[in-house]
């Protein structure tokens, strides 16, 4: 399986996956249509299918017209996302399974950032759109604090450290200050802000991560070490030992940091 990363409209990234064996390809989140068109015909790649995380416009603002550029791809996408996705037409829940020529993945639903957002992993490579992003977390626009400690805690973080972590948006600079506020003493934080200052180029294409990297550097999903928990009990006296009254507390500090 080959991944090939797509930016567009100045922090958002497509992804290519293409199964070698077969030569078959996958679009996640196409937001912009000629980027991932160019790629197409750059690898003289015949599109199959649409992975969409989520229904917002920015990752799905170029389905329509692949659509008509590419007959009878599949359009896979949360069943919550019927009728919210154009073409929807293989809709997804938890656990389902999807493929692309030999390559088969596993469907993660993980609500938080939208009702109807969902991760896509193929084999050690997640796809996580607007939920899991390089050292921080998507808003909450559609689900609650639980929704998203679940959607990350629950269920993305038990995944292997080695697997690569592909995220919908070059936010992780910003994240990570915000990372380096809530955990001034976390040295991992500061080597990969340092690493990230050295990078050029917009965006600074820090995609993929991997949940090792995350792990040790991501607030959201270290609510339960003491320096984050103490930094929510300072903000707002929440029970350090509640890991989702921590998680609350630093998701609404990071809305206006
Ligand atoms: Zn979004």
């Amino acid at each position: 399986m080959k991944v090939i990363t797509i930016p567009y409209s100045f922090d958002n990234y497509a992804y290519l996956i293409i199964c070698e064996k077969t030569g078959d390809a996958a679009v996640v989140d196409p937001g912009e249509y000629y980027p991932v068109y160019r790629e197409l015909k750059k690898h003289e790649i015949q599109l199959k299918a649409v992975f969409c995380t989520h229904h917002h416009g920015d990752h799905i603002g170029g389905l329509r017209e692949l659509c008509d550029e590419f007959d009878g791809i599949a359009i896979y996408g949360s069943e919550e996302d019927s009728g919210r996705i154009p073409g929807l037409n293989f809709p997804l829940t938890e656990k389902s399974t999807v493929s692309i020529g030999k390559i088969t993945g596993q469907v993660f639903a993980t609500p938080g950032h939208t009702r109807g957002s969902i991760c896509y992993s193929f084999k050690d490579h997640l796809f996580t759109g607007d939920t899991l992003f390089g050292g921080g977390c998507g808003r909450l626009f559609e689900g609650t604090a639980l929704d998203m400690y679940e959607s990350l805690n629950g269920k993305l973080r038990k995944l292997p450290k080695e697997t690569k972590v592909y995220f919908g948006h070059e936010y992780t600079s910003q994240n990570l200050k915000f990372a380096r506020f809530i955990e001034p003493d976390n040295i991992a934080i500061a080597q990969r802000l340092a690493e990230i200052d050295n990078k050029q180029g917009t965006p600074l294409m820090t995609t993929p991560s991997t949940m090792q990297l995350e792990c040790a550097t991501n607030p959201f999903l270290r609510c339960e070490e003491e320096g984050v928990a103490q930094k929510a009990a300072e903000q707002s006296h929440v029970d350090p030992l509640d890991p989702l009254a921590v998680f609350t507390v630093i998701r609404k500090m990071k809305d206006s940091f």
